[in-house]
């Protein structure tokens, strides 16, 4: 993409309404733009980070041989009643009536939706295990929408569900789609950790949330300092093996990090007091298992081997993509803007022309560009007629990890720099080399 053609309405000022850096940030890199409280649009540059993140949770989603499916936003009131929700959700639920004055609801969470489709199709437990989930906007009407993109009203969520025969499988399913979020997560470039939560109104006594450690997070924290050096890595993973899930499960929860608001001091559990933390998190995703709670109301059931019908038990699981493009934000930033981790960033490379229209320069460039482009890489081209500093700060503030900066003193040498936006460092190449360069960067990623 070339800067000129783009549309990146970036913001000189700080916007006063952001309390917090990625909101600050997000505003100012022409991510977003609020159309009215809790709800926003999604700016090109947003929506393409949003979008690498829809990626790699896809990907992760079917590694772990989840099926993807969409549910409709709008749904009706009648399934709702059946479940005891409609009335039982609370002001968060936003409904509305259509012209035959029929009870609808905008879709804050689907246990119900998903668990209607089960039972209309599933029959036997040969049919079984299975785990369905969407990507989807939800609708919650949050009494204080904030923080941006972090805090809502409308939001966009992964949200997934397993069906099993018995409550040994779903316990498998669990473990599953929490050694799937940690992978997730990593390849976000995020330590997100897994810890045991309050069940609230959904419910059952299996949750685990996922939390960012940063200062803005809204949920206090209590863990043992060793749990951030656990990392899943390149580990080879087999989702379908009970042992693997459960012992990667036990590897990561196994030092007691919790999440709550309850006293302090009962947090710890037996964690040395050397080790003990407490912190701020942002929680970006969360599972549960809940046993035959929707199945028994809904009547989902299955005949089982001697014939009996019998409710499935269930569990559901929730990743925020739209409120992790602001977790990212918060855990990789500095003054001078965004530093995008490569598995999500919106261009993998920027190109920085510092004198357009000599006619040496903007052929490298030109070159950089196709054999970026040549090589599978998406890079941003600011070919503008800018000067240099006002160039340097649009890439800093928008954060892409690597830049090519091109100038006629370098082209004299034979040499363009490549500079690492965490680091700062930058090393002298020739255009071939530099492309070297940057392929194998992303070649993992
Ligand atoms: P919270 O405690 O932050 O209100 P929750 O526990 O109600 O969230 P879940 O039902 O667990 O949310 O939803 C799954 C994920 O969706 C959460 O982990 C979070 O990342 C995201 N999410 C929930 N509410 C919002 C919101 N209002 N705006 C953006 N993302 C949200
Ligand atoms: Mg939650």
């Amino acid at each position: 993409m070339r800067l000129s053609r783009y549309f990146l309405p970036v913001l000189k000022e700080n916007p006063t309404e952001a309390q917090i850096v990625s909101h600050r940030l997000m505003l100012r890199a022409g991510m977003i733009k609020q159309a009215s409280a809790g709800i926003y649009s999604w700016l090109p540059l947003g929506f393409k980070v949003m979008r690498k993140i829809e990626d790699i949770v896809h990907q992760e989603q079917i590694r772990a041989g989840h099926i993807p499916m969409l549910m409709p936003t709008l749904q009706s009131a009648d399934l709702w009643r059946e479940s005891g929700r409609f009335d039982g959700y609370g002001e968060e639920m936003l409904r509305m009536k259509d012209r035959q004055g029929r009870d609808m609801l905008f879709s804050p969470t689907a246990e119900e939706m998903f668990t209607d489709v089960f039972r209309a199709h599933v029959n036997s437990y040969k049919d079984l295990p299975l785990t369905l989930y969407q990507v989807q906007w939800k609708f919650r009407d949050e009494i204080r929408p904030r923080f941006g993109v972090m805090r809502g009203r409308e939001f966009y969520m992964k949200d997934g569900y397993n069906f099993d025969l018995s409550k040994e499988d779903a316990l498998h399913a669990y473990n599953r789609h929490l050694v799937s979020y940690l992978r997730t997560y990593e390849r976000m470039g995020l330590q997100a950790i897994p810890m045991r939560a309050d069940s609230g109104p959904i419910g059952g006594d299996y949750t685990h949330e996922f939390l960012v450690l940063a200062d803005t997070g809204e949920s206090e924290v209590f863990y043992d300092s060793k749990v951030t050096d656990i990392q899943l890595g390149e580990r080879e993973i087999d989702y379908d093996s009970v042992h693997q899930c459960q012992s990667i499960l036990e590897e990561f929860t196994a030092l007691y990090a919790r999440t709550g608001e309850t006293h302090e001091a009962n947090q710890f559990g037996s964690i040395p007091k050397e080790r003990q933390r407490s912190a701020r998190g942002i929680e970006v995703g969360q599972i549960f298992y809940f046993g035959t709670l929707y199945s028994e109301k809904l009547g989902a059931l299955v005949t089982d081997d001697q014939g009996n019908k019998v409710p499935v038990h269930m569990g559901s699981h929730g990743i925020g993509v739209s409120r992790l493009v602001g977790a990212i934000i918060e855990a990789s930033h500095d003054d001078k803007g965004i530093i995008w981790p490569e598995g999500v960033t919106p261009f993998h490379c920027g190109i920085v022309n510092l004198k357009q229209g000599d006619d040496d320069t903007d052929a490298a460039c030109e070159a950089l560009y196709s054999g970026l482009t040549a090589l599978g890489l998406e890079p941003l081209y600011d070919d503008r007629k800018e000067r240099a500093g006002g160039k340097f700060a649009t890439m800093d503030l928008i954060g892409l990890p690597w830049r090519i900066t091109v100038g006629p003193r370098g082209l004299k040498n034979g040499v363009v720099e490549v500079t690492s936006r965490r680091s700062g460092e930058s090393e002298e190449l020739p255009i071939e080399q530099a492309l070297t360069r940057i392929a194998g960067i992303y070649q993992h990623n």
